[in-house]
């Protein structure tokens, strides 16, 4: 990597200020300070900053970035794409290889009975578009009273607005006044969902979406055996399922797919961010081939839904190209191996470190819990992990902490190429900023 010089990042720092309006940020902070970094550049697991200074980039940027930084295949192949197609539409009747070929290649490596892709430019829309086509279908059955969405808390789905509505964690909702009707949350609770069918009637319950493990949450993992049970339970009640796959899709969790950890299959799955790698902005609802025939066979006339970038070529041949890279270099298993090697070095940390309560992961996703008291799991009355995130950004290590509703969490998400001395810098660098604190 090669420091940038001949830029005034002074004044990028000013119209940053005055002209970006930045994603889920704190907008006080950054209007005083601008940006705290601006990135321009990346190799691997590393950034580079503008000072030329490297980070781990601890959480795959927005835990996307699969296949880590800086692949030139990818550039190639979108140079290729756009030179020769860089646009045409896939709605009606129209249709182009690269939307083609990565439809049937999603068919062969998602799940059994998971056929059929509806293309998406991101998580938040691929959601919008599973509870649009749920509702759909149950009217086609007809059933239009089927139409109740239930989510769990500290669940997160994006934030169009039927995502931001399924959504658990409250500070999202909050951020709006209104929200669309017919969304509910229960806990990870076999209980709480049955009372709930009970209480509103299975007739007005069009489906349940999970995470497979609740990542923005904090990276819960889900107790043993919830999704085989209730996954019975939608089925008795039939009860659509629609597992939201964004982050734990594409090898995130050492399995494909995170459903895969789980035993189950549902009837929808939401995918996103690792499709591409974030090398573009790509997503999708895979849909079971039962819903799809149905879909089919009882079609009202029109199907009155599309993006006008449903199946962009230039994102459905870096989608390609990107899962080629994941398997020909082992990644789904190196997500695996490596994710336990992360775990064990959290272990160590939690040896090392009094106010470092549970530790927990699957694959490449992982938290540490940060509490006052190791055998009460209580919590420090103000939370330690944004102190720890900064000292471990002064040290070349990005990740993120967790403060929503009274959590103190450190989470983690790094490149699935991540190998064992990338870990131990890591584990080394977390060790010396909790080490700050402590
Ligand atoms: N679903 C999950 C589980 C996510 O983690 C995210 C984003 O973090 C989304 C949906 C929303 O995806 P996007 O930001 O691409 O709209």
């Amino acid at each position: 990597l090669t420091a940038t010089t001949d830029v005034d990042w002074t004044i990028l720092v000013e119209l940053d200020k005055k002209h970006f309006l930045h994603p889920t940020s704190s907008i006080k902070e950054q209007q005083k300070e601008g940006p705290a970094l601006i990135f321009t550049e990346g190799n691997g697991i590393y950034l580079k900053d503008t000072d030329g200074k490297e980070y781990i980039d601890g959480l795959s940027s927005l835990w996307n970035v699969n296949i880590g930084h800086g692949r030139e295949e990818l550039g190639k192949v979108s140079m290729e794409q756009i030179s020769k197609l860089g646009f045409s539409s896939t709605f009606a009747t129209f249709s182009h290889e690269p939307a083609i070929r990565l439809a049937a290649k999603i068919a062969e490596i998602t799940p059994e009975g998971l056929n059929t892709t509806f293309f998406t430019s991101g998580g938040s829309e691929s959601n919008d578009t599973a509870f649009k086509l749920v509702r759909h279908y149950w009217k086609l059955r007809g059933k239009p009273e089927k139409k109740k969405i239930v989510s769990r808390r500290k669940s997160y789905h994006g934030v169009a607005m039927g995502a931001t509505s399924a959504t658990g964690l409250k500070p999202f909702r909050d951020f709006t006044t209104s929200l669309a009707p017919d969304f509910y949350y229960v806990d990870s609770n076999l209980e709480e969902f049955k009372a709930f069918i009970q209480k509103e009637g299975a007739e007005t319950i069009a489906a349940f979406i999970s995470e497979p493990i609740q990542g923005t949450g904090g990276v819960h993992l889900p107790p043993q055996d919830y999704f085989k049970e209730i996954k019975a339970i939608c089925e008795q009640y039939n009860i659509l399922f629609i597992a939201d796959e964004v982050i734990t899709g594409f090898g995130r969790t050492g399995t494909y797919f995170g459903v895969e950890q789980f035993g189950i299959v549902p009837d929808l799955m939401s995918v996103a961010k690792g499709i591409t790698s974030g090398y573009a902005a790509l997503g999708g609802v895979i849909i079971s081939s039962k819903i799809h025939n149905d879909l089919i066979e009882l079609s009202d006339g029109l199907f009155m839904h599309g993006y006008t970038y449903s199946g962009h070529p230039t994102a459905c041949a870096i989608a390609l190209k990107n899962i080629e890279i994941i398997e020909r270099e082992g990644l789904v298993n190196n997500s695996k191996v490596m994710g336990e090697e992360m775990l064990d070095g959290f272990k160590w940390l939690q040896q090392e470190h009094e106010i470092i309560g549970e530790v927990r992961g699957l694959g490449l996703m992982g938290a540490i819990e940060i509490v006052k008291d190791k055998k009460t799991n209580e919590r420090f009355n103000e939370p330690f992990a944004p102190k720890i995130v900064s000292e471990s950004l002064k040290r070349g290590l990005i990740h993120r902490g967790v403060v929503y509703e009274g959590a103190d969490t450190l989470i983690f998400a790094p490149p699935l190429i991540i190998d064992k001395y990338g870990i131990n810098k890591m584990i080394n660098i977390l060790n010396e900023a909790i080490g700050t604190v402590n």
